[in-house]
């Protein structure tokens, strides 16, 4: 397959037209995505909302600003989600009416964004669209959300970053979990499958819950199954109906830390590989050539959005990156987090890959030791979904008249100095016209020093050296 074109720009901002707003959109029209719209086209965007507390996910002025571009090219945008997998007994996007909250928790309604979020796969997430997947490495269907297979024009708009599982949460991520069906996702975390699924794979202990019914931590290991799959016998044993296991994940953290069940390894790499699977299924839903890809790699956390919480970023912001293939852009962002040197501080430092050159995902964002950040690409890539060769397209910033606050372009005479001279907010009549009541002169070096001071009761210079006349007590300075 010839090398795809992946539009960059690097995340340094000092200007309305190197804000990264203003950069998503640069690229946006770089990249050609602005000529996938045609007038009247229903274009989707798909975004990840971020789970309750989580506070890494994209801030929603990204699809505001999209949306509005969308709008100016005749199209009709809406911003979407899908109802993920019961992959915790607490998860707060299981359903359509729980993600709509959290979104609008974290920002994300219609109100904001100018246009309507939409869960995509409906109130269970049952809602989808069936595709045959011929080509698939690993699976031969997907389903893909039904608002999302519906659309004319489909823009993924990622927040690149890392995944427990999927190691990388970037580009095919966002469409190979995020634009599945409920069904779709159980789909791709293999439920049901004889080798790779949940059931087939992980080793159970029942005998470590011997003696355990009734007593109140453990009470919570009948009800973390929603398909009911766990049961107490009289006996006071645990059973479990692994043949019928769905692999919604949701026991995973239940079963686990009680060392009643080890999660196999071997079903995070067949997920790994069905993402891109998945992914493919979704073009051919909307169309190939009518999918285009934003990844937004900043606040390079290393576990998904999906996750209660977000870590310090693994890496400082790497750019933004547009392009229509989703192996190329993926690719693209996983060589910029290799060359970068890694956070300090974070988990890509603990874990000793903080290095250029070090595979940081695989380091800090992977739960199993082996599992690898380029799975998903390299299978992308196997089965033509795109390119993980690709040529990195350096962008220049737009004009940034471009970009200027829209609603009223006049300069601020003309647009307060009529109403200044009405609502007079600076009171000339007061203090000889100086306006308000203050000393002529005070000691301003005085404040930009760096003075001692005590932290937990101990004298604490910090990093910064203190001369002998800077230990004199503030009060006692001229
Ligand atoms: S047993 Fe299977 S279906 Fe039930 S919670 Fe665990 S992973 Fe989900």
């Amino acid at each position: 397959m010839a090398q795809s074109q992946v539009y960059y720009m690097d995340a340094h901002s000092e200007s309305t037209e190197t804000s990264l707003v203003s950069k998503m959109l640069t690229v946006f029209d770089a990249a050609g995505l602005d000529e996938l719209v045609k007038p009247n086209d229903i274009v989707a965007i798909k975004i990840h909302c971020g789970e309750w507390n989580n506070s890494a996910y994209l801030r929603p002025v990204y699809a505001r600003a999209l949306a509005d571009r969308i709008k100016e090219l005749g199209g009709r945008p809406f911003v979407c989600d899908t109802t993920t997998s019961t992959y915790s007994p607490w998860g707060s996007r299981s359903s359509e009416l729980d993600i709509v909250l959290t979104a609008e928790r974290n920002g994300y309604s219609s109100a904001t964004l100018g246009c309507p979020f939409i869960c995509a796969d409906g109130f269970i997430g049952t809602s989808d669209y069936r595709v045959d997947l011929p080509e698939g490495y690993l699976l031969k269907e997907a389903y893909v959300a039904q608002a999302i297979a519906a659309a004319d024009v489909l823009i993924a708009l990622t927040h690149f970053k890392g995944h427990g599982m999927g190691v990388i949460g970037g580009a095919l991520k966002n469409l190979g979990i995020g634009a599945q069906s409920k069904r779709g996702k159980l789909n791709v975390h293999m439920g049901g499958h004889p080798n790779y699924g949940y059931g087939a794979a992980a080793k159970f202990h029942p005998e470590r819950f011997k003696g355990k019914a009734n007593t109140p931590d453990w009470e919570i290991l009948e009800d973390c199954c929603p398909f009911n799959l766990y049961h107490i016998n009289e006996n006071d044993e645990l059973e479990w109906e692994r043949e019928r296991c769905a692999t919604c994940l949701g026991c995973f953290g239940v079963m686990g830390p009680r060392g009643l069940a080890e999660v196999p390894p071997v079903n995070f790499d067949a997920v790994d590989v069905a993402i891109a699977d998945a992914c493919l299924g979704v073009e051919k839903a909307v169309g190939r050539n009518k999918v285009g890809y934003i990844n937004m790699a900043i606040d390079v956390s290393p576990r998904c959005d999906c996750a209660n919480h977000a870590d310090i970023p693994i890496v400082p912001h790497l750019g933004v990156f547009a392009s229509k293939d989703a192996v190329a852009i993926d690719m693209a962002c996983v060589d910029a987090a290799r060359q970068s040197v890694g956070m300090p501080g974070s988990a890509a430092e603990l874990m000793e890959a903080h290095h250029a050159g070090d595979a940081k995902f695989e380091a800090a964002a992977a739960t199993f030791h082996g599992q690898s950040e380029v799975a998903s690409i390299n299978t992308g890539h196997e089965i033509g979904l795109g390119s993980r060769d690709y040529e990195l397209v350096d962008v220049a910033p737009a004009d940034g008249d471009k970009y200027k606050f829209p609603y009223d372009r006049r300069p601020s005479r003309q647009r307060f100095g009529e109403r200044f001279e009405k609502f007079q907010p600076f009171p000339y009549d007061r203090h000889d016209g100086r306006g308000f009541d203050r000393h002529e002169k005070v000691d301003l070096e005085a404040m930009k020093k760096h003075y001692p001071h005590f932290v937990n009761g101990e004298l604490s210079n910090g990093h910064v050296e203190i001369s002998a006349e800077e230990l004199v007590p503030a009060d006692d300075n001229d």
